[in-house]
C-alpha cells in the first residue's frame, strides 16, 4: 500500500532537530517572562470573520492564503494564519483590560497559510510573539523592538537590521493612499496582475509585493513619512530616541508596509543579512495596531506586538548552537539474572534527576555497550552478578574508561553517580 504522506508544506520536526527548537522556545519564554509578559494560548481554529475583519479583506492572507472550511454545524471556520487577531479576540472576550491598564501577553504555536512552500516558507509554520495592550508608546515600542533584537542576539544571530517606519493614524493612511495611487497608476501595465488588482483596492499592498519589477517601480514611490501629522512624527522621533538610548541600531524604511491592514504608526521588521534564507530573511515582523481592539468590539485600546517565525530562527542559528541530548548514564545488565535490578536502578536514577537509558530487551552485553557509546552516555552502570551479590554495581566512565564500584541501593546510587559526574565536569 502507498504510505500516507504529510500535507505539502507541512513538516515533521524530528527529534534530531528538536534541541534547536527547544533552544529558541526556551530562550524566548525566559526572555518574555523577564520582560513581564505572560503566556496566552488560544485555539488554532477561529471563526473566519475574525481574520477577515482584522487582517483585512483585500490582503494576500485573507484573499488567498487561508485554510477556511465550513464545519458540520455550518460554521465558517479558519485555521489561524497569525496570532494577533486571536489574542485580541481573547483580550476582549475575557475583559482582560479590567485587570489592569496594561496587559502583556506572549504566545507560541503553529500558524497556517497556503503559500508556495520554499525554504523558510511553509504552509504550517510556528510563530512566537508578544502583544502589549494599553500603552500608546513610544517607549514601549522601543522596549519591544529592543527585546526582539536581544532575543536574536542571545541566540547568536548577529547580522540583523531593524527596519522601521510609521504608518501614522487612519487619516495619514487615506492621504497616503491617494498619493500612492496617483504615483502608481501611470505604471499600471508594468505591475504584476496581483498588484494591478491591489492598485484598485489596497495600493499600500503594492509596496509589499515581492515581484522584482513591482519592487523596482515601488522604489520610487512617495514616502508615507512625508504625510505624517506632527503627533505621528513626534511618536516616531520618541521611539528612535529611545532605541538609540537602548543601543539598538535601526534604519528608517519609509516604504515598509506589512501584509496586514490593522497597523497604525509604528511598523518594523528585523532581517538577517547574508544568511541562507534568501528572500525569506525577515525573521521578525511587528507593529502598532491602536484601532484593532475597538474595531473588534472592545474598548479603545492602544496595542503593539511582533511575531517571529520559529523555523527561520532555527535556520539562522549558528552551527553548533544546540547540542544533541545525551543520557548521563546507560544501565547495562550482564545477563537475565541482573535485568530486574538493572531496571530498578535505572528507575531510581531517573527519579533522582539523572537522565538514564537502559535496553530493557535483555540484549547481549556487547550490544548494550555499543548502544551506550552510540547514545553518547557519559557513564555505563554495569550490573553484574558478582557485584550484585554484594549489593553493588560498576560505574564506568566511558570517556576515561575508569571504573569504580558503587552501591546499588537508593539513595546511595544517585549520590554516587552525582559525585562521579561532578568529578568529570
Ligand atoms: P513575509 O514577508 O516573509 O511573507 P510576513 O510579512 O507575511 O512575512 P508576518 O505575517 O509578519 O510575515 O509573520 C511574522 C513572521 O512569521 C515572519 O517574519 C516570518 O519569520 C514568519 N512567517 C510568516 N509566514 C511564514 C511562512 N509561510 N512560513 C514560515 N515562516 C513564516
Ligand atoms: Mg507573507
Amino acid at each position: 500500500m502507498e504510505p500516507v504522506r504529510a500535507v505539502k508544506g507541512m513538516n515533521d520536526v524530528l527529534p534530531a532537530e528538536m534541541p534547536a527548537w527547544h533552544l529558541v522556545e526556551e530562550r524566548f519564554r525566559a526572555l518574555a517572562e523577564a520582560y513581564s509578559y505572560r503566556e496566552v494560548r488560544t485555539p488554532v481554529v477561529e471563526p473566519t470573520a475574525l481574520f477577515a475583519r482584522s487582517i483585512g479583506e483585500t490582503t494576500d492572507i485573507v484573499e488567498k492564503e487561508m485554510y477556511s472550511f465550513v464545519d458540520k454545524g455550518d460554521e465558517a471556520l479558519t485555521l489561524r494564519p497569525e496570532g494577533t487577531a486571536s489574542s485580541v479576540r481573547a483580550y476582549i472576550q475575557h475583559s482582560a483590560w479590567a485587570e489592569g491598564p496594561v496587559t502583556r501577553w506572549y504566545y507560541l504555536g503553529p500558524m497556517y497559510r497556503r503559500e508556495r512552500p520554499q525554504k523558510g516558507r511553509y504552509r504550517q509554520f510556528y510563530q512566537l510573539g508578544v502583544e502589549v495592550y494599553g500603552d500608546p508608546g513610544p517607549h514601549v515600542d522601543a522596549e519591544m523592538i529592543d527585546m526582539a533584537v536581544r532575543l536574536l542576539e542571545g541566540l547568536g544571530i548577529r547580522r540583523v537590521t531593524v527596519e522601521l517606519n510609521s504608518l501614522g493614524g487612519p487619516g495619514t493612511r487615506v492621504a497616503y493612499r491617494d498619493a500612492l495611487s496617483g504615483f502608481l497608476s501611470p505604471s499600471r501595465e508594468a505591475l504584476c496582475p496581483d498588484c494591478r488588482r491591489r492598485l484598485e483596492h489596497n495600493p499600500l499592498r503594492v509596496l509589499d509585493c515581492k515581484v522584482p519589477t513591482c519592487r523596482q517601480i515601488a522604489a520610487g514611490a512617495p514616502r508615507i513619512t512625508d504625510h505624517l501629522t506632527a503627533e505621528d512624527r513626534s511618536h516616531l522621533d520618541g521611539l528612535r530616541r529611545m532605541l538609540d538610548r537602548l543601543g539598538t541600531p535601526h534604519v528608517l524604511e519609509p516604504r515598509l508596509v506589512r501584509g496586514l491592514d490593522y497597523y497604525t504608526r509604528t511598523l518594523f521588521e528585523i532581517k538577517e543579512e547574508g544568511g541562507e534564507l534568501g528572500s525569506q530573511n525577515t525573521l521578525v515582523g511587528g507593529g502598532r495596531y491602536d484601532g484593532l481592539v475597538e474595531s473588534l468590539g472592545g474598548p479603545p485600546t492602544a496595542a503593539i506586538g511582533f511575531a517571529a517565525g520559529i523555523e527561520r530562527l532555527v535556520l539562522s542559528l549558528p552551527d553548533g548552537s544546540a547540542n544533541p541530548i545525551r543520557p548521563a548514564v546507560s544501565v547495562v545488565s550482564t545477563g537475565s539474572a541482573t535485568l530486574d535490578p538493572a531496571v530498578v536502578a535505572a528507575r531510581d536514577l531517573r527519579l533522582g534527576g539523572i537522565a538514564t537509558d537502559i535496553d530493557t530487551r535483555g540484549s547481549s552485553l556487547k550490544s548494550q555497550l555499543r548502544r551506550s557509546d552510540k547514545l553518547g552516555a557519559r557513564f555505563a552502570l554495569i550490573v553484574g552478578e558478582d557485584e550484585l551479590s554484594r549489593g553493588r554495581a560498576a560505574l564506568r566512565d566511558l570517556g576515561t574508561k575508569e571504573q569504580v564500584e558503587v552501591p546499588l541501593s537508593k539513595p546511595e546510587i544517585v549520590d554516587a553517580v552525582r559525585t562521579a559526574m561532578e568529578k568529570t565536569t
